[in-house]
Order: structure tokens, then sequence, then C-alpha cells
């Protein structure tokens, strides 16, 4: 992976953002808007407009104005702006798949990732309406205008990512194939694309090398006398540190990601 490695006196590091688009441009196939503009609608708190409902149906079935009447129970399915991909789940359009779930103590990541396949198994389109009360405040509400149409989302594999240690920031989402898509095989992409739970030093004069693993510090010798602990590295010029063997005289270390 070529993302770069962040080395300074108190870095060990790789921008999880950048190994997240990383990640998407090489799964991608398609950009996926509509899906995108779904997903912001019913996963963002206060990322989006918090009165707007989003109603649900089969690609065929066409939502108007008369059928999101509040009067009318009989219509399309509203989801749950809070909890709308388990009821896109429970309603058969969907299925949600983990690929990878990092945490930044457990690897060289500086914050958390977190990829997603999304699967989605029959054609279905959404529209955002707004409910307003007009002529009284209590009661069903007098008046509504479909405010937004994202359009028909297709079967297939979506991948999305989003970065972040306490709360997920999406990073994007993209279309990565047909519905049959083995999601397996993106997990072994993954790994094999972005290792981010492996560190190597290497000296540029003696080709003394060493890995260190799951985010920590601690370099064991490859072919070295010595482990070495990061902390402890001297002369830090850029990215790169004094080499620790006993016999290397002006070796600069350098350290990969990856
Ligand atoms: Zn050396």
């Amino acid at each position: 992976m070529d993302v770069e490695t962040r080395v300074d006196r108190h870095e060990l590091s790789v921008d999880a953002q950048d190994t997240v688009t990383k990640i998407l441009s090489s799964v991608r196939v398609a950009d996926a808007p509509a899906l995108a503009t779904v997903l912001q609608m019913i996963r963002q708190p206060g990322g989006h407009d918090p009165d707007t409902s989003l109603f649900v149906a089969d690609a065929l079935t066409k939502i108007d104005h008369g059928d999101v009447s509040p009067a009318d129970a009989d219509g399309p399915v509203c989801l749950a702006i809070a909890d709308g991909m388990r009821e896109l789940e429970r309603l058969g359009y969907l299925t949600v798949h983990d690929l990878a779930d990092e945490t930044s103590s457990a690897s060289y990541l500086d914050e958390g990732r977190s990829l997603t396949a999304i699967r989605v198994l029959r054609p279905f389109h959404t529209v955002g309406v707004v409910y307003r009360w007009r002529r009284a405040l209590l009661g069903p509400p007098d008046s509504w205008d479909i405010v937004t149409r994202p359009g028909v989302i297709w079967p297939g594999v979506y991948v999305r990512g989003a970065v972040g240690d306490y709360r997920l920031r999406d990073v994007g989402l993209v279309y990565a194939g047909p519905p049959e898509l083995d999601t397996d095989a993106l997990i072994y992409a993954i790994r094999d694309e972005s290792d981010v739970f492996t560190c190597h030093a290497v000296c540029d004069s003696c080709g003394a090398d060493w890995y260190a693993d799951d985010g920590s510090w601690i370099f064991r010798a490859n072919r070295a006398h010595a482990d070495f602990d990061y902390n402890d590295a001297r002369r830090h010029d850029g990215t790169t540190v004094m080499c620790p063997e006993p016999l290397c005289v002006s070796g600069r270390v350098s350290f990969t990601v990856g």
C-alpha cells in the first residue's frame, strides 16, 4: 500500500482516511450517488433535516404526492430515520456485512476505520417528504411536499468506508460489483491491500531490518543484532531515525506500514 507512513518523535502512523480512500478506489466499479444520498439521510444524526420523512418502495411502485398523505395508512413504508438501515434489511431490500472494523489502539491507524458491504438484493427507491401544519398546530399535518427523489438503487454490492474512534465520519461509498460478489473476497482484498497492523523498519546503510505488530513501538529484530523500542529512537531527521545497530555508523532507518 502506498499510503505515506507518518514518522515523527511522537507518531508512527498512517492516515486512516487515506487508507479508506485508497481501498474504495481499488474496489470501485462505479459511483453510487443514489444510495449515498439515502445513507446520508438515514444515518447521519443532525447531518440531515430531521423534519424530512423518508419513504421506500420497490423500484416499479411509483410514489406520488397522494401516496404519502398522512391520512393514507396503506402507502409506502416510512423509514425511521434513526434505524433506517435495519428497516431496509427487515424489508428484504438489502443485507449489511462488516468487512473491516479496526481501532487506532490496535493498529498503526491514526484513528479507527470501518468498511461495510451493503448487498442490495432488489431494486428500490425512496422519496423524502416534509410535512407542515398550515392551518392547525394539532392533529395530522395538512400540507406536505416531496422534497427529494434520490433515484432507483439497483442490486449490487456497495462498499462504504468511514473513519473515527468514537463517532464515525463517512469517507465514501462505491458500487463494487453485482449482488453475487463474494464479500469474503473483499475482506481478503482489503487485508492484502491495506495491512495496517505491521510496521517494517529498515536501515539504508547496513540493511538491518525490524518488524513491529498491532500498533506496538517495540521493533523485533529480523536481520539485526537486537530489538529496539521506537521510544528510544535517536536523531530524528524528517521521517528517519539513527540506526541502532552498534556497528552501523551513519545508517538511517525508515518505516513503512503495510
Ligand atoms: Zn544500519
